[in-house]
């Protein structure tokens, strides 16, 4: 081989060689490139990945929120996952972080109060009003022949009248009796403003309170006639000052012979009596017997398992607390309630034409009122119960 050709042959290889290298960085290039392309779409694919999962987290919350159920502890998974570092991309790659709000707590109402869930043999024996003192003198000595005791629930004007006052004194210091409310005037407060129901419900609790000469924290209310025990102001008001309870009844004495009277003697039974001539008589023959029967006369704290109520020094007497606000529920109304709402709604359906009431409107959910809910539902496009559910109120009080 000449020389010649030996440098043709080298040239050959190294032109060789170059070509070889050349392909081999194109070939490494197109690699890198297509590797890229790659990763920014798996990286696409998991952003759109996460959005999705954040938005499936607030559809969770809102219905929680809706249902009033407690938030449930979802696991967020849109976790900053490796950012892409490279030229930022035109999406929107701030993630929807979904802040639960605040959800406001639901009503709650009082136990309405009918029985206690015991198997000893206890009941509680309520008397109400006490217009007559006398008769209560005698029903109080009833009762401490047993050894035994009463849960009172005075009208608070009547504490005010001679010789009350003295008695209810004695019956909670020397017998361990309970005091509880029944309004100032005896008024029905669904019908008041809120104002004047605010004030029967704590003037009667002054007037006790000056009564026994102590600050009396009471845990029971009683309504007149039991009316209204759905009516959300009454509630919220008397949660307000710390009660525990609207006291209702298992039977009323009052409207009840001796035969329904005794059968009704069971654990846990709420007697619903007043201070009358009438009842009385009908107390001289029901707490010996039902001694007889084995049974202990026990006050309403006692009966539920509940610790007296407090005593304080007393503080004299102080202005009524102003209703603290609430948010109406709209809770439904039907046949046989009594509520302010209920008035509202009369006086509205009254306005539109399609109640006839002579006189003021009276918050009782009656027949006349039925129809009259059923007419609006059925002009309005609503589901026609005569109920006023939420929906009922809510177009017929707010439009
Ligand atoms: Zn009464």
């Amino acid at each position: 081989m000449t020389n010649k050709q030996k440098k043709a042959r080298a040239a050959a290889r190294r032109r060789r060689q170059r070509r070889q290298r050349a392909i081999l960085i194109a070939s490494l290039t197109l690699l890198v490139v297509v590797a890229l392309l790659a990763a920014t779409v798996v990286l696409r694919q998991m952003q759109k990945q996460n959005q999705r999962q954040a938005m499936a987290y607030q559809d969770t919350a809102i219905h929680a929120d809706a249902t009033r159920i407690p938030t449930p502890e979802v696991q967020v998974t849109a976790e900053p996952t490796a950012a892409p570092t490279q030229a930022p991309t035109a999406e929107p790659t701030a993630v929807p972080t979904p802040e639960p709000t605040a959800t406001p707590k639901p009503f709650v109402y009082l136990p309405v109060i009918h029985k206690a869930e015991i198997t000893e043999k206890r009941i509680a024996i309520t008397v109400d009003d006490l217009y007559q003192t006398d008769n209560l003198r005698t029903i109080v000595k009833l009762a401490l022949e047993q050894k035994g005791k009463l849960t009172l629930f005075p009208v608070g004007e009547n504490l005010e009248r001679s010789g009350l006052a003295e008695l209810v004194k004695s019956c909670v210091f020397d017998h361990g009796f309970e005091i509880e409310n029944h309004t100032y005037t005896h008024a029905r407060v669904f019908r008041l403003s809120e104002q004047e129901m605010a004030d029967e419900i704590w003037k009667q609790s002054q007037a006790v309170n000056k009564a026994l000469g102590v600050d009396y924290k009471q845990h029971f209310f009683r309504l007149m006639g039991g009316d209204g025990s759905s009516d959300q102001r009454t509630h919220n008001y008397l949660t307000q000052l710390g009660y525990l309870g609207i006291a209702y009844w298992t039977i009323s004495g009052s409207d009840a012979d001796m035969d329904q009277i005794k059968d009704a003697l069971s654990p846990g039974t709420i007697y619903l009596f007043h201070s009358t001539d009438a009842d009385t008589e009908k107390l001289k023959e029901f707490i010996p017997w039902a001694a007889k029967q084995g049974y202990k006369l026990v006050t309403m704290n006692e009966l539920l398992g509940l610790p007296a109520n407090d005593q304080a020094p007393y503080s004299g007497v102080q202005p009524a607390p102003q209703p603290q606000s609430y948010i109406p529920d709209y809770r439904t109304h039907k046949h046989g309630d009594y509520a302010y709402i209920i008035i509202q709604m009369q006086d509205r359906l009254r306005e539109l034409g399609y109640l006839d009431m002579n006189g003021e409107s009276t918050g009782y959910y009656g027949d006349k009122t039925v129809d009259a809910i059923s007419e609006f539902q059925r002009a309005n496009g609503l589901e026609v119960t005569g109920q006023a559910d939420e929906a009922t109120q809510k177009k017929l009080l707010l439009g």
